[in-house]
């Protein structure tokens, strides 16, 4: 059966398949601006920010992008990146030279998208959550908050470490309820998101509008409110949002990353809301839970791999199911399309989603990749000397030290012979440019991938 289908119109999946291999990052930092421009004698020309940009993508990733655009456009023989000449008219170009017509189209990714009203993500569910020991007390308590909102376990509070599916199970109790009682109204945010709009409200003077919103449903769902620490005005604001809504007998969920006692700087009020109904944990999976998950996810592909392969990702990956995750879609992905998958390579794939590799990482790989970067001797940068380049190569050092390594400002600064304050500023200075420089992002990522090399 032949189908016919515009490029333009398949481009999400091929930019969805490329960010699902390459992690989120990694993915944002090289393919912000990745747009087909023509397609001529199976030729297709894909436009790209810079020649930085395009010398990296060739050099790493050429082969990945040839074989995820022949899945989504088999009538492309050839891939060629060409650099754009300003992103504002590349843009302008878009809709004119994007309908190009391929054939033999098929595909079978949907692609999830957030919910505008309740803003829950639609692939949480129940039904895709495996219950293991270490998740069934939060399960059983997710599924009675489900039947009955506002009148068992209110609040229900859900703690745990990173990555052991708070965020999923919240969404999920979401999902199941708006499913088949569409009179109930839900509304899922994270904490962080909360902190915003509400200092956007105050500045905008809109703060009616925002507690408006927050108390308008009858489940409020709000993740790792941890980050309220220290956040005086956001936990006030939560403080009496709570009450009005417990008062009217509304179900309210919150997940953090510890239980209540042990957040710090919060309100001993919100701490003992927190506390007044019941609080759960989720631990990290066991080795069956972590099989059945790798099991799981990897049928929603279509996909079985060996049994050895699942028991091999499932002892090296203990903690985080996220990463468990990773390096399953990696792992799926060399398969079908790269390599044959022996032992070693499936331990290599492993490891590059494995937090204990970046632990092997050591400050003087740090130091030298760094320096060696930009072309400047160790021993100068160390010197302290003042030089504006020196300073610079100083920070990146810095900043790579507390972010893989994670070394404490204290720590880094024993190291490098400066006072813990001034170490902080050096890093946040890091943060800052990042913050509104891209070419500065790419040349940090490019670092951050040579440190990691041979890790
Ligand atoms: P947390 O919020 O605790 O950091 P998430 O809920 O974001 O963790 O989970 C990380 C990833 O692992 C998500 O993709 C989620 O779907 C998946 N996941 C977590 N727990 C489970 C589970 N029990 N069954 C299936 N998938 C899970
Ligand atoms: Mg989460």
């Amino acid at each position: 059966m032949e189908e016919t289908k515009t490029i333009e119109s398949v481009w999400d999946y091929v930019l969805h398949d490329l960010q699902n291999h390459l992690g989120e990052s990694a993915f944002k930092v090289w393919f912000s601006h990745f747009r087909p421009i023509s397609f001529e004698n199976f030729n297709l020309k894909i436009e790209v920010s810079s020649k930085f940009v395009k010398n990296w993508l060739e050099q790493k990733y050429l082969h990945l992008i040839q074989r995820v655009v022949k899945i989504h456009i088999p009538n492309v023989r050839e891939v060629v990146l060409v650099v754009s000449k300003s992103p504002i008219d590349s843009l302008k170009q878009k809709s004119t030279t994007r309908k190009i017509k391929i054939f033999n189209y098929s595909s079978k990714i949907s692609i999830f998208e957030v919910n505008p009203q309740t803003n829950l993500n639609p692939r949480y569910r129940f039904d895709n959550f495996v219950v293991g020991s270490s998740n069934e007390l939060a399960f059983a308590a997710a599924q009675a908050v489900v039947n009955k909102p506002g009148l068992i376990h209110n609040p229900l509070f859900i703690y745990g470490p990173v990555g052991v599916g708070k965020t999923h199970l919240l969404q999920a109790i979401g999902n199941e309820i708006i499913k088949d009682r569409n009179n109930l109204r839900v509304r899922y945010t994270n904490t962080e998101q909360f902190t915003n709009e509400l200092i956007n409200s105050l500045k905008n003077k809109s703060i009616d509008e925002f507690k408006h919103k927050f108390r308008e449903v009858d489940i409020l769902i709000l993740d790792d409110v941890h980050f309220l620490s220290g956040k005086a005005k956001a936990q006030e604001e939560l403080f009496h949002t709570f009450n009005f809504l417990y008062d009217l007998g509304k179900q309210i969920v919150f997940s953090s990353d510890r239980p209540p006692a042990l957040i710090p700087d919060i309100e001993e009020r919100l701490r003992s809301r927190f506390e007044g109904g019941l609080v759960v944990d989720i631990q990290p999976p066991d080795f069956e839970t972590r099989i059945a998950i790798l099991k799981l996810k990897s049928q929603e592909k279509k996909v079985e791999l060996d049994q050895w392969i699942y028991e091999l990702i499932a002892e090296k990956i203990q903690k985080n199911i996220r990463e468990l995750e990773g390096a399953l879609n990696l792992l799926i992905f060399k398969m079908n399309y790269l390599e044959k998958l022996t032992r070693e390579s499936v331990l290599k794939i492993v490891k590059e989603f494995n937090y204990e590799f970046y632990k092997r990482v050591t400050p003087k790989k740090i130091i030298q990749v760094v320096t060696e970067h930009f072309g400047l001797k160790e021993g100068d940068v160390l010197k302290r000397l003042r030089k504006r380049e020196y300073v610079e190569t100083r920070n990146i050092i810095i900043y790579f030290l507390r972010e893989i390594c994670q070394y404490s400002y204290s720590r880094i600064g024993e190291m490098l012979r400066k006072d813990h304050t001034t170490v902080l500023h050096s890093y946040e200075k890091v943060v800052e440019k990042m913050k509104d420089n891209p070419d500065f992002n790419q040349d940090l990522e490019i670092i951050r991938s040579k440190i990691l090399e041979n890790a």
